[in-house]
């Protein structure tokens, strides 16, 4: 049972966010990762919102949290940021939840522009969802994956996003190809940069051998070990 993709947590007060983020602040070394390599403006306190003014938006992405949360193994909460960019991190917000999910009003709202149906936004999402697995995963992902940049990482969640698409699709090669063509628009070639997320190819691949791992019917355990194999190569 998902207690952060409820509507009352998912709407929780900007007073339980300060709070936590002034323990986040005291907490140097909590983790952190993002969906794109973009220079991103680190959120804010004040930037967070519980309602992103769009309340057929807001059904749909608790819709989609709570799909991804019935096939990723994670309870975090999820919140709002005016940003362009996604970002999970291990500490908790919302009570009763593990980790969280801070979700770019201006990311998701550029990748609803295409006629795709959402599906680059539900693949961003369960990326986000796939860092909170790496986070607490007793197989200890996040640590495993560690290296001079965020590339296996991030390779790994897009694997694990792709894994989730088969689920809630099945076999949609056009929405596929759609969903891919957004992850080569965020890959770039700064393979130095410590943020690093793996070029255009990389990341198109990840998820698309999620994808197709998931599509043959592999547990998500077994994926997860099979996408830390895979990235490492890639
Ligand atoms: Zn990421």
């Amino acid at each position: 049972m998902c207690n952060g993709c409820t509507r009352r947590n998912f709407l929780a007060s900007t007073m339980a966010f300060a709070l936590a983020a002034v323990a986040t602040e005291a907490k140097a070394d909590i983790r952190i990762a993002c969906a794109t390599s973009t220079q991103s403006t680190r959120f804010q306190r004040g930037d967070m919102l519980g309602r992103s003014g769009d309340p057929a938006f807001d059904s749909a992405l608790i819709a989609e949290l709570r799909r991804i949360l019935a096939v990723f193994p994670v309870n975090p909460g999820f919140k709002y940021i005016t940003d362009n960019n996604a970002f999970s991190m291990d500490a908790a917000v919302v009570d009763g939840t593990t980790g969280t999910v801070l979700i770019g009003l201006k990311l998701v709202k550029d990748l609803l522009k295409p006629d795709q149906g959402g599906v680059s936004v539900a693949c961003v999402l369960a990326h986000e969802c796939a860092h909170i697995f790496q986070f607490f995963s007793k197989e200890q992902y996040y640590d495993r994956l560690d290296g001079p940049t965020q590339r296996l990482r991030e390779l790994h969640a897009d694997f694990l996003a792709g894994y989730y698409l088969a689920k809630r699709m099945g076999t949609a090669p056009n929405a596929m190809r759609l969903v891919e063509k957004a992850m080569i628009d965020f890959g770039d070639y700064h393979n130095a940069d410590p943020k690093d997320h793996g070029t255009p190819g990389q990341r198109s691949a990840a998820l698309d051998k999620g994808y197709t791992l998931s599509l043959g019917g592999m547990t998500f355990e077994d994926a997860a070990s099979e996408g830390e194999k895979y990235v490492r190569v890639l």
